[in-house]
């Protein structure tokens, strides 16, 4: 999805971008792992965008509200990791917090009878190639 497609589907949510937070946005957009609000919240102090918490949590919110954005809840905590639009499942890596997208569908179990089904859900959580590698005490990597 471009930017500019991002951009107007916040704009239909009444979130402007300033250029503050469209440095935020891109720090999101670019990255590869989840991090909790607090934690997007830091990494954008160190990238010197000034920015409140407030603001993380409501551009956070209006990316999950649009899809683009998923919450994983972990351990108590709700990490964002940035989302492409379409549906598609989700390994999460509990060590480095890692998000990979996955487009291949599960079966499912079948609905209670009578129920139709209208939408499906599936993360995986486990542990990514390169950190099993960092485990083993056995690794030559
Ligand atoms: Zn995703
Ligand atoms: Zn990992
Ligand atoms: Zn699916």
């Amino acid at each position: 999805m471009d930017k500019q497609t991002i951009v107007k589907l916040l704009h239909q949510q009444n979130f402007r971008l300033t250029r503050e937070r469209e440095a935020l946005l891109d720090l999101f957009v670019q990255s590869d792992k989840m991090y909790t609000p607090a934690q997007w919240h830091a990494l954008a102090q160190q990238a010197n965008v000034q920015i409140g918490l407030t603001t993380v949590y409501r551009l956070l919110e209006v990316l999950t509200k649009v899809g683009l954005a998923t919450p994983f809840l972990v351990e108590g905590s709700i990490y964002y990791a940035f989302c492409e639009g379409h549906h598609h499942h989700h390994f999460v890596c509990l060590q480095c917090h890692a998000v990979e997208d996955l487009y291949e569908c599960p079966n499912i179990p079948s609905p209670p009878q009578g129920c139709r089904i209208e939408q499906h859900k599936l993360d995986l959580f486990g542990t990514c190639e390169q950190c099993q590698q960092k485990k083993s005490p056995y690794s030559h990597h």
